[in-house]
């Protein structure tokens, strides 16, 4: 028999497969690419998945070991997945097996059976349905199972019993027992009544259906370029419902489900889908149903967070991204992948559609649609009867302001909590001040693990770090001239509720920050009271910001934009100008119009300037010149390198050390920035440096990085320290 070779991707640090015997006495049809294995690894056991089967290996067999178990009869990861997966390892400079093991959720990672469960739903049959009173009234436990029942439309999961105070299994096994109770098993969250939309597409939508339905067999890459409230969500409907009468499944990204409950209620009640939900506060096994769910076929729509890219799909028929632009589709932290790109990819391989929404399109995505890459579908206006709302800068130089709200943004809050509508006003900063100070001393209330300031949590009377996450109690005297004179600086969203409340005391007043967003349902509640209608103040952070549909808020104002207008990040003018629209686009979004105000030192300011004048594409066309004379993204590549330890020196000797590699590889392709400093030197306890490596080649970038990273572990100081890669960074911190 010819011998043959496991490639095998194992979640460790090394950047390669590695290479296993089979078991003993078995035959080569046996095997598939994408099956998991049990491997003996060092000292310890891991899972792993064959990646590919060679006849060859570069180690003799007397140093190869065989796998030790053969977890799957059938490829778990299917060979379409194979290869995105590679590529993701490849493109990103990442281990392959860490990639792979990002792709499985944690259950499966860890070996468990790729089953599908499926949950027992109980509905009355005709005969429990008409049991008469009188045998009812002697058996009231019946009694009350067949009453929650009869409240039902639909079958139900055991949940709807958990109110009642006995043990109801019993009774129920005796109703099922007696024909009166039937189960079945439910599917996904399939919902069978739809309701249909009670309007017709506009001109503009329309055509942005027409024109991807029209090519629904092959890849294109639309950027659905919609301002708030222009019905984008209309049109991602409207496919979808053509894409599952195909048979196909459709994957639905967004930036953050838990934050637009609203979103996916609004897709169940549309769609007759078997739909799943994929995000992180899931449970693990959860998590794995959903997966197995998507990968069999079971469900049809997946909906899904930046994790879910890699889901696998039996039949994807296309790719929605809502909110494009949104940062939360890059991992910011171990693998660091761009979810919007990764998606591009996987259409591009599957050769489907993928359709990516923004009111705010990035610049990458604008600079794509320029140079013809991608298809530019425009929703120029508000649909129906509502109007863009209009914005206006507060000048707040010299002027008197309570807690930052300066007398026009109060007197128009007046007016708009009259009328009885609602206004919502965004503070950047949660917390009650960024900086607690000492009056007689100066002394500041500083982070030990970082180089930044603690906020002060009034709340809870902490201080906390925004940072490494540090507490503490919130002192009483100065810790270092002992005089109880403290006082707290600025105002975040907690100290802006507070003013509220007191020029306000008859006015329900929600706060909406990571703070008060932390239980599952706290979102949820907002929104039911914001729905409940009458005058009422929302504060909150950019959470704010997010697809939310509040229709009586006719009054948005933003406390403060300066901050944002000096950062030392190339991008924040354009994250600054995205979170202006999109807050602004939470104003007047059905039949009253709305009106936006902007406190600013800055009023002069171009941005601000562009922005009210004009519009957001005029911004981002000014934006992306810039980008281009000064040679940065999207016209250049870049990639960061970031190195940290909690000693100082160990970074330093290690860069001292990397210099000569740098030298040895230099090429002209690609410019070399740093190493420096990062913009926070300390942060949770160590030392971080770091290096920019820019490029108008994106393979120059790659070329050059596949002779850097391996000479990284050769480095003898590279055992002191940690470093990352991060292709593409979004941010340079
Ligand atoms: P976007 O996602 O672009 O912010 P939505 O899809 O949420 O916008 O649409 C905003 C509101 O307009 C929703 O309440 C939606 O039901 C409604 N809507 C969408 N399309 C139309 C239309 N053609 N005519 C009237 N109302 C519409
Ligand atoms: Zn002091
Ligand atoms: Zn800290």
């Amino acid at each position: 028999m010819q011998p043959f070779y496991l490639k095998i991707a194992i979640d460790t640090p090394l950047n390669r497969l590695f290479d296993y015997l089979p078991l003993a006495q078995t035959n080569r049809d046996k095997y598939a690419p994408g099956q998991r294995v049990l491997t003996s690894f060092g000292r310890s056991q891991k899972t792993g998945v064959i990646v590919s089967i060679s006849d060859s290996s570069e180690l003799k067999p007397s140093q190869l070991k065989p796998i030790q178990t053969l977890l799957d009869d059938e490829p778990l990861v299917s060979s379409q997945d194979i290869k995105l997966l590679s590529w993701a390892a490849e493109y990103y400079h990442q281990a392959i097996g860490g990639v792979f093991a990002q792709a499985l959720p944690k259950q499966l990672r860890g070996g468990a059976l790729p089953k599908e469960q499926f949950e027992t739903r109980y509905s009355l049959t005709s005969l429990g349905q008409h049991l008469d009173d009188a045998r009812l009234q002697r058996a009231p436990r019946q009694a009350s199972i067949q009453k929650l029942l009869l409240e039902q439309t639909q079958p139900v999961s055991s949940a709807v019993f958990a109110s009642l105070d006995w043990p109801w299994q019993a009774t129920l096994k005796t109703m099922v027992s007696n024909g009166w109770v039937e189960l079945s098993q439910a599917n996904v969250d399939d919902e069978r009544i739809v309701v249909e939309a009670d309007f017709e597409p506009n001109q503009a939508q329309q055509d942005a259906i027409d024109t991807v339905a029209g090519s629904l067999e092959g890849f294109t890459a639309y950027l659905l370029d919609g301002v708030t409230g222009s019905g984008k969500t209309e049109v991602y409907l409207q496919l979808i419902q053509r894409v599952l009468a195909l048979g196909k499944q459709v994957m639905v990204m967004l930036p953050e489900i838990n934050l637009t409950p609203q979103l996916a209620d609004r897709f169940r009640r549309r769609l007759a889908a078997r739909m799943v939900v994929y995000h992180s506060g899931l449970t693990d096994s959860q998590r794995s149903q959903a997966w197995l769910k998507c990968r069999s076929g079971t469900a049809n729509i997946l909906l899904g967070t930046r994790s879910s890219v890699f889901t696998p799909m039996q039949h994807l028929g296309m790719i929605i991204l809502d909110e494009e632009h949104d940062g939360s589709f890059k991992q910011q932290e171990g693998f660091r992948y761009s979810a919007r790109d990764v998606a591009i990819m996987r259409a591009r391989e599957l050769d489907i559609p993928i359709l990516l929404g923004s009111a705010t399109p990035s610049l990458e995505c604008l600079y794509n649609v320029q140079q013809k890459r991608f298809s530019h579908l425009v929703l120029p206006e508000r649909t129906g009867h509502s109007i863009k709302p209009s914005i206006h800068l507060i000048d707040c130089r010299n002027k008197k302001t309570e807690h930052q709200l300066s007398k026009p943004l109060l007197k128009a809050v007046d007016d708009c909590l009259k009328r009885d509508e609602q206004v919502i006003l965004f503070v950047n900063r949660r917390g009650f001040a960024p900086v607690l100070m000492c009056h007689c001393c100066g002394w500041v209330a500083q982070c030990e693990h970082c180089d930044s300031r603690l906020v002060t949590h009034q709340r809870q009377s902490q201080l906390k770090c925004h940072h490494c996450g540090a507490e503490h109690a919130k002192p009483r005297i100065c810790p270092r001239c002992q005089q109880a004179e403290l006082f707290a600086l600025g105002s975040g969203t907690e100290r802006i509720e507070d003013a509220l409340t007191e020029l306000y005391p008859n006015t329900p007043i929600s706060r909406i920050d990571r703070d008060t967003t932390k239980g599952k349902d706290a979102m949820q509640l907002v929104i039911d009271k914001v729905h409940q209608g009458g005058a009422q103040l929302l504060v909150g952070t950019q959470m704010l910001a997010k697809g939310h549909h509040f229709p009586n808020v006719t009054l948005v104002g933003i406390i403060d934009v300066d901050a944002g207008l000096f950062s030392i990040d190339f991008r924040a003018s354009e994250r600054m100008a995205q979170l202006i629209v999109q807050v602004a686009g939470r104003a007047g979004r059905e039949s009253k119009p709305g009106k936006v105000l902007i406190q600013t030192h800055q009023p002069e300011h171009p941005l601000l300037q562009t922005l009210i004048k004009k519009d957001y594409a005029a911004f981002s066309q000014d934006a992306l010149q810039e980008r281009q004379q000064a040679q940065l993204p999207p016209y250049y590549y870049q990639a960061l390198l970031r190195v940290n330890a909690t000693d100082e020196r160990a970074v330093l000797d290690f860069l001292q050390q990397l210099k000569p590699h740098l030298n040895a590889i230099a090429m002209p392709q690609v410019s070399v920035l740093g190493p420096v400093p990062s913009p926070m030197l300390k942060r949770a306890g160590r030392y971080r440096y770091q290096l920019l490596f820019e490029s108008a080649e994106r393979k120059s970038r790659h070329y050059f990085l596949r002779q850097l990273l391996p000479r990284i572990d050769q480095i003898k100081a590279a055992r002191k320290i940690r470093w990352s890669i991060d292709i593409d960074p979004i941010d340079l911190y």
